[in-house]
């Protein structure tokens, strides 16, 4: 008779858990997962696939306005947001379908309820007590939203999936890439939308020119707030009136806090095991994602390391495999790249210029200015950055970012080459393809004078 009832129960069928559990079970582990809300977790439903179709959604109508410049006679456009909703909701069901059958086609045990940790091997979960080898806690992490007078008042990210009509005048709070990225789309949809931000620069963490140059970009399509913050929202008859610590005051139909996320451990069972917490509310663990309870291990944004969906893979696999295969591969947080889906798009590998000289490297600088040949005849007032961070003493790439169309699908490919060790002059062989913005990324032969400040 087995000594517990799994190898490994896994809390929470999102991204890191869905992966580990097809992986630990493909290597002959007796797996389970409980999933109290929905199969696929944030990113399936609530997070990159329904944002980046909604996205989709918005560029149709800079594709519309651009097309009048090469000939084509544009009707009166109108959007139909439940048309949109519908059919979203229709692809995240089949999607939910599709990570459900990949957790049956491995035999993994699934409960469909919330779990709760009792002991090291002992979970509670559809209020009866199950014990295993291992627990991997892949829990994610929810909508975190400042308290002030009325903030009751906002939504997050969840519900703006599921609002039942497009608000005329929208209000995004926030500078990271959730604020961005429905700021972009949702002035596009056809909201009046007004971005604030109590920094200076949107999406602290990435480049500053970049930031920059995003910020000036992404201002010439919607009304930005910046160095601004809520102190008070009442409700009234004719909206949301939302007022400032600038002393100004404007009525929205909604506001949207994109705010930051919080790691989803509350009500967990932490207190039952030895398992400390960081102060932003992280499981913490060592390199082997282990947390202070030796059968207890932890994944994916409860840890709030690098919270991406590909990174929550990533991590899940090295979890089932250290495990069931005794394969000892370590993650390496290096060169992860990541795009922001705003409008325009942001992509970025590697250290920014600041990091770079922070952690004492001798750099240069190339970076790009473009308008792209489209808007020549397009007349759209949009321009594209390129920019790259090369170690002075090896000649690589250190560093590699763009803000244009597409940009994500451009950066991941340079991804490749940078975790190849690329060096600059790998860059310069290397033949344009003409005409693309891409090809700046091999022509660029003058570094820039001075470090920015
Ligand atoms: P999750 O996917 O959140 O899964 C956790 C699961 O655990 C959930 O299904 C939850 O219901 C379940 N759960 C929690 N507690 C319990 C419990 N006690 N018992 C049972 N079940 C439980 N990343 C990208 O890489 N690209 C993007 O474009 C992108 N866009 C995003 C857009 C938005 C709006 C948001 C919010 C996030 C986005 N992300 C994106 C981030 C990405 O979604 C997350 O990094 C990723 O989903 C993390 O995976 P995870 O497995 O750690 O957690
Ligand atoms: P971020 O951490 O990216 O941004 C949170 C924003 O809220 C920041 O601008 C922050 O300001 C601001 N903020 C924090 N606290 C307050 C406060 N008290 N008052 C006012 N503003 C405040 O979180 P998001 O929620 O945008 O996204 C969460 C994570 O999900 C991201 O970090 C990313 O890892 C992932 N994600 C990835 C996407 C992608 O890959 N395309 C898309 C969406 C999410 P400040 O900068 O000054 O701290």
């Amino acid at each position: 008779m087995e000594e517990f009832d799994y190898d490994l129960f896994v809390i929470g069928a999102g991204s890191g858990g869905v992966r580990a559990c097809r992986i630990a079970a493909s290597l002959g582990a007796r797996v389970a997962v409980a999933e109290e809300r929905y199969f696929g977790g944030t990113c399936v439903n609530v997070g990159c696939v329904p944002k980046k179709l909604f996205s989709y959604a918005a560029h149709y109508l800079d594709d519309l306005e651009d097309s009048r410049g090469f000939g084509w006679d544009v009707p009166e456009k109108s959007f139909n947001w439940s048309t949109l909703l519908k059919n979203k909701n229709k692809e995240i069901n089949r999607l939910n379908g599709i990570y459900k059958a990949i957790l049956d086609n491995n035999q993994v045990q699934v409960f469909q309820a919330r779990a709760r940790i009792k002991d090291a091997h002992t979970v509670e979960v559809a209020n009866k007590l199950v014990t295993a080898k291992y627990i991997l806690i892949a829990t994610g992490g929810w909508p975190w939203i400042p308290q002030y007078e009325g903030s009751e008042h906002v939504i997050t990210s969840n519900d703006v999936f599921f609002m039942e009509n497009l608000p005329k005048r929208l209000l995004v709070v926030g500078g990271g890439y959730i604020a961005v990225e429905f700021a972009s789309i949702f002035t596009r949809l056809g909201s009046n939308t007004v971005l604030s931000y109590r920094g200076d620069q949107l999406l602290r963490g990435f480049d500053d020119e970049i930031r920059h140059f995003t910020t000036v970009e992404i201002g010439k399509r919607m009304d930005l707030k910046l160095s601004s913050n809520i102190i008070k929202i009442s409700k009234n008859d004719n909206g949301l009136r939302v007022y400032f610590d600038s002393g100004d005051e404007i009525v929205v139909d909604c506001v949207l806090s994109a705010t930051g996320r919080k790691p989803l451990t509350a009500n967990l069972g932490l207190e039952n095991v030895n398992i400390a917490l960081a102060d932003n509310g992280a499981v913490v663990v060592n390199e082997h994602f282990q947390t202070g309870e030796p059968s207890i291990y932890a994944v994916g944004d409860v840890i709030d390391r690098v919270s991406l969906t590909p990174v929550a893979l990533a991590e899940g696999q090295i979890v089932a495999r250290a495990l069931f295969s005794s394969d000892p591969r370590a993650m390496d947080y290096q060169n992860i790249p990541t795009a922001v889906f705003s409008h325009p798009n942001l992509a970025t590998c590697g250290l920014s210029e600041q990091v770079a000289l922070n952690q004492g490297f001798n750099v240069d600088i190339f970076v790009a200015t473009v308008k792209q040949l489209k808007h020549t005849l397009s007349g759209r007032d949009e321009l594209s950055m390129i920019k790259l961070v090369v170690d002075q003493d090896t000649d690589r790439v250190i560093g590699l970012h763009m803000v244009g169309p597409d940009a994500g699908e451009l950066v991941q490919g340079f991804a490749v080459a940078m975790n190849a060790g690329a060096t600059k002059a790998d860059f310069d062989r290397t033949i344009g393809i003409h005409p693309t913005l891409a090809e700046e990324f091999v022509t660029m032969r003058t570094k820039r004078k001075q470090h920015q400040e």
